[in-house]
This record gives C-alpha cells, structure tokens and sequence, in this order.
C-alpha cells in the first residue's frame, strides 16, 4: 500500500470507506460484500466455533489510520465499542509519522508449556533427572507436532524449577517443567498443550512423581515485542499549550503511573484501548494478550506502567512499550471468521512477529493520545463529543435524529441519555 494516509476519511459514509478499502487494498467485491452482510459470521460457522449458539454479537469495526511502522505503512483494522478510540489513534498516527514513524522489534516466537509434577519422592534428584534427559524429552516433544518442527519451529529448550522445596505441604511442593517452544507464525496454545501433554508418561517415569497440569503459560515473556517513538516537542503543541508544557505532563503521567498501581491500571486500561481491538479483529485471543500484558507490567514486583516516557538530550519526547504479543497470523478462528480475514487482508503483514509490532505500536499510540489528552484538555471533551452519539442512540435516536440529538447534547454540555430521551421526544413530537 503506498499510503495510510486517507484525508477526510471520516467524513465519508460507510460505503465510500468500503469502496475505498477496495481501492487502496484489492479486497475483493466478496469481502466488500462480507463487511456489509449483517451477518458475516454465519450462525452455522459460529455454531461450529463455541457451543450453545443463539447468534453473533457484533462490534464496529473502524480504521486506524496514518501508521508509519519501520517505515512501512499500515490501515489497522479495530473492532471496539468504545468511541474516540480509533480516532485518537489515527491522530496519534498523524504526529508520530510526522517524526518519522514508529520502530519496532520482536523476539523470536518463543512460547512456554507448563508440566506440574507433585509427589515426587526427592525433588532435586527429580529435578537432575528431567535436565539430564533434556534433549530426549525435546525430541520426543517433537515428535508430537511434527508439522511445526517442519515449519522451522518447535521445543528447542527446557528448564526445570522446585516450588516451595521447604514447604511441610504436600500440596505447595512441586517442580515444573518449562518447556520452550517456537510456534512460529501460530499463538500456539494447541501446539503447546499438545507437546506438554504428550511428555507427561516420561516425565512421571523419570521423577517417580504425578504430573498434574500440562498446559501453556500466558506470561510468554520470551515472545516479547517492543515499539518506540521519539517526537520533536513542536508536534506536541496543543492549542495554548506549547510543545513542551505538553511533553512534561507526559512524562509526569508516566511517573505517576510507575509510581502508583491505581493510576497504573488506568494508564494501562488505555494501552490495552490500542492493542485488543487489533487483537479482536484479527481474530486472536485477546484474555491471552490481556492476561499476560498485565503480568509484565508488575513483572518488577509491583504493577507499574506498561510503557516509558522521557525526554532526551534533544528535548525530545522518547516513548517505549514492551509487552508479551502471543499472537498468531494462522491458527485458532483467524482463517475461520471471515472478517478476521478481510482484517489480515487490510493488514497486510507476513507474519506473526510483524503483526506483534504493529499492535504494540498502537498501543504506544494509544497511550500517548489519552495522556496527550489528559495534560491538556482533559479527556471529556474529544470522549464526550463522539460519546454522545452512542447516547443518543441509547435514548431511541435513530437515522438523521442521531446527530441532531447528539450536537444538540454537546452544545447544552449536557451528555445524558435522560436530556437526549427528551430531545428525542420533543423533535419527534
Ligand atoms: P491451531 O491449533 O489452529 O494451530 C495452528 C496450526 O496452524 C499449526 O498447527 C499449523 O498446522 C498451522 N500453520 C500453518 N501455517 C503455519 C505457520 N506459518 N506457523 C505455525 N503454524 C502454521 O492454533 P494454535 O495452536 O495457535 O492455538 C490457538 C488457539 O488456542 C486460540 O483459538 C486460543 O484461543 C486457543 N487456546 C488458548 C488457550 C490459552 O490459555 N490462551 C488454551 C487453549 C486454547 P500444520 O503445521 O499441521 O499445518
């Protein structure tokens, strides 16, 4: 794609964007199709996925614009029911690409499966026993999923712990197995457990213990990801706010947030606004992505911000987020739901370590907008405005009315669905 940089696309209607998507990104005339249907996810394919079916429950699904990412451009697909999300994103988008754009890297694609074993009757001789056989067991792990050592992954390593060796508790004395496994361009849970699982007769034999769970970790701190920017203050400028009164507050919020696990949560809950709605749309396990991020984030022993920001020796602000990315381009629903399809189509990334990097690029962003916000303006004002849409709609808007109610709520500066029920009530009179 040569730019994501579409002027006024929030001024065009919904078919326009479609047309437009078809355009810029040779989506087909089907998948134009599909994003219009009202039910793209069919009930028979959704009946397949999760039991009990009775329906779909739909999300909007918006375009984050303006992302320049190691120098390439990229559209991100969102599904969120949160306005002013995608918005603030694709501002964001706008200044950092004026700066140069994003950086980002990835680790190799290295996730963990976990082997509990209890009961053993001596835990360190347990213990030397399971390393001594490590390339065994790595081969006979192997030997589970072949097709993925195939694709030039696999277990390449295992480590082995003794939990509470001085416990008198049966129950808290244990050792666990780390087994690493590269799942390539597949999150892996199934690859994982299926590897774990397969290992749990030999690991009894060996250890003279009982192994209980064997099943992957969602704190995969060696599949990491890491986005960067670094923005001359003048971007930061923001009405009467000069550049650098703006930067400061950032880097204030920043330390606040390090400082404080009330603030952080809050901090990170806007993070996590950028990153699970990539993670949705692509068809990922966003509780995975969510259960580990915040994991990291108090990795240090107490939950702290998820990003970094600072000033450098330029004056510059510097922002940096690094957060575990168990994501996947194959596997799971990703080529079953057809619009996490169009999503990786609009995309447009390789693999799964490109598509780790965009979305901790976004959440940086993200995080930059609500602070960017909060040192200034406040967040009410940008939330409110596009917030009252959705109450007008709560009050029983439809059609044309939604705006008409929604401008008349911002201009009384009163954004309840209470004051719009009688909006609604008086121009339908
Ligand atoms: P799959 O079981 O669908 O496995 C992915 C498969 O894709 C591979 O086995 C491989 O099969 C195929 N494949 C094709 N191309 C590639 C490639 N380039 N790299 C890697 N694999 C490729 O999915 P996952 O194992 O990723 O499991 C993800 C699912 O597991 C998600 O739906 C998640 O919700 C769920 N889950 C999550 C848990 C959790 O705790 N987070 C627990 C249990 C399940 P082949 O080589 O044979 O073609």
């Amino acid at each position: 794609m040569e730019t994501s940089r579409i002027p006024g696309f929030y001024k065009k209607s919904v078919e326009e964007r479609r047309d437009l998507l078809r355009d810029m990104h040779g989506l087909t005339d089907q998948d134009i199709n599909t994003l219009a249907e009202k039910e793209a996810l069919s009930p028979d394919t959704a009946d397949k996925m999760i039991e009990n079916v009775i329906g779909t429950f739909p999300l909007p699904l918006g375009l984050g614009l303006n992302f320049l990412i190691n120098g390439k451009e990229y559209v991100v697909p969102m599904a969120i029911e949160e306005p002013s999300v995608v918005a603030s994103a694709s501002h964001i988008g706008k200044v950092v690409r004026e700066a140069g754009g994003f950086t980002t890297e990835a680790t190799d694609r290295v996730m963990i499966g976990q082997i509990q074993v209890v009961g053993c009757p001596d835990l360190q001789q347990a213990k030397d026993k399971l390393v001594a056989k490590k390339d065994v067991l790595i081969e006979n792990a192997n030997a589970a999923y072949p097709s993925i050592v195939a694709r030039g992954g696999g277990a390449e390593d295992l480590e082995v712990r003794i939990l509470n060796e001085e416990s008198n508790s049966a129950y808290q004395q244990m050792l666990i197995l780390h087994l690493y496994i590269n799942t390539c361009d597949a999150m892996g849970a199934n690859i994982i457990n299926t590897m774990v699982e397969s290992l749990a007769p030999m690991v009894e034999e060996l250890t003279q213990g009982k192994v209980y769970l064997r099943i992957l970790s969602n704190f995969a701190d060696k599949c990491l990801a890491r986005a960067k920017c670094v923005i001359p203050p003048e971007l930061l400028r923001t009405g009467d706010f000069s550049g650098e009164v703006v930067r400061d507050g950032i880097v204030s919020a920043y330390e606040f947030a390090a400082s404080d696990p009330y603030r952080a949560v809050t901090h990170n809950k806007g993070i996590m606004n950028g990153i699970d709605p990539i993670v949705i749309a692509t068809g990922n396990d966003w509780r995975a992505v969510e259960a580990g991020a915040h994991a990291y984030a108090s990795r240090n022993g107490q939950y702290g911000s998820m990003t970094t920001w600072s000033v450098d020796k330029s004056g510059n602000l510097v922002g940096d987020l690094e957060l575990p990315m168990s994501v996947g381009t194959v596997g799971g629903s990703i080529r079953v739901h057809p619009i996490a399809k169009i999503a990786h189509n609009i995309l447009n990334v390789e693999s799964a370590q490109e598509l780790a990097q965009v979305i901790v690029a976004v959440g940086l962003a993200q995080n930059l907008g609500a602070l960017k916000a909060l040192v200034t303006d406040g967040i009410q004002k940008g939330h409110m405005a596009l917030h009252s849409r959705s109450v007008a709609i709560a009050a029983g808007a439809t059609g044309e009315l939604i705006d008409i109610v929604s401008e008349k709520l911002v201009e009384m500066k009163e954004i309840r669905v209470g004051k719009a029920k009688e909006l609604v009530e008086e121009y339908t009179k």
